[in-house]
């Protein structure tokens, strides 16, 4: 995908990007493909940044308006997909990025200095450990590619506002969202809406699920990661 393409597309879903937004991506992508020649971050080649990364991000809009929101959290936000895209696209937003792996949040340090955003917070940890002082704090908390749906959930429920989103960006596989239907419903959500399309010039399926965050989720959630993969909630 090309950037005329891109920029085709995005407005398709609603949103026209600046000049310094389209700058900012810009720069983000060159840093990217830097980057990533000496430290693995993305298996991704050159071509494919605006459509896999930039792009599918942006989709994001088709579930929630982060505009409406004061702070969102990505979970396993590996090189900052969709929360530093976000972030650029919607600079209002105050946003934490939080991964496991350091050189990811590394990375997402130096490319916040270079395009000079503010309101950008780092976590360098997992999620469950983030839980213990961040509780019910975000009004939107997203994750995309990290794990399936029922593990996601315990993940990023506890941590999501009540009245706030968990917006989780699935591929194609609908069974999995349908086997987290009890694990949404006992931490406290429920599924608003699904979102169901295909990338632009290929045959990739997506599934954005939009789950509100009606009450409180139970004190013993989440519990340690071996748990929460071991016997996920049935
Ligand atoms: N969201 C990005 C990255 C996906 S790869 C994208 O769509 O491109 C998954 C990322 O999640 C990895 O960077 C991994 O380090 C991180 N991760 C997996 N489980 C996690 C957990 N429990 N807490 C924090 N980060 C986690």
């Amino acid at each position: 995908m090309n950037k005329e393409k891109f920029i085709n597309e995005v407005e398709k879903i609603g949103i026209s990007l600046t000049d310094i937004q389209l700058h900012q991506l810009d720069e983000y992508c060159k840093f990217l493909l830097e980057y990533n020649s000496h430290t693995n971050l993305t298996a991704i080649k050159e071509e494919q940044v605006y459509l896999k990364h930039f792009y599918d991000s942006l989709t994001f809009f088709k579930a929630i308006n982060p505009s409406e929101f004061e702070t969102l959290l990505d979970i396993g936000t590996g090189a900052g997909f969709p929360g530093m895209v976000l972030k650029i696209v919607f600079p209002n937003l105050e946003v934490t990025l939080l991964d496991s792996n350091n050189k990811k949040i590394n990375f997402l340090k130096e490319l916040t200095m270079k395009l000079n955003l503010t309101k950008v917070n780092f976590f360098h940890g997992r999620a469950e450990e983030f839980c213990i002082k961040n509780r019910e704090k975000f009004d939107i908390v997203t994750a995309r590619a990290v794990s399936n749906m029922t593990v996601l959930t315990e993940l990023c429920l506890p941590l999501t506002k009540v009245g706030g989103y968990f917006i989780a960006m699935k591929g194609s596989n609908v069974d999995e969202i349908t086997e987290a239907k009890n694990a949404i419903t006992k931490l406290g959500g429920k599924v608003e809406r699904i979102v169901e399309f295909n990338l632009p010039s290929e045959e990739s399926g997506r599934n954005i699920v939009k789950i509100l965050k009606e009450k409180t989720t139970p004190k013993e959630y989440p519990r340690r990661y071996e748990k929460i993969v071991k016997s996920p909630l049935k």
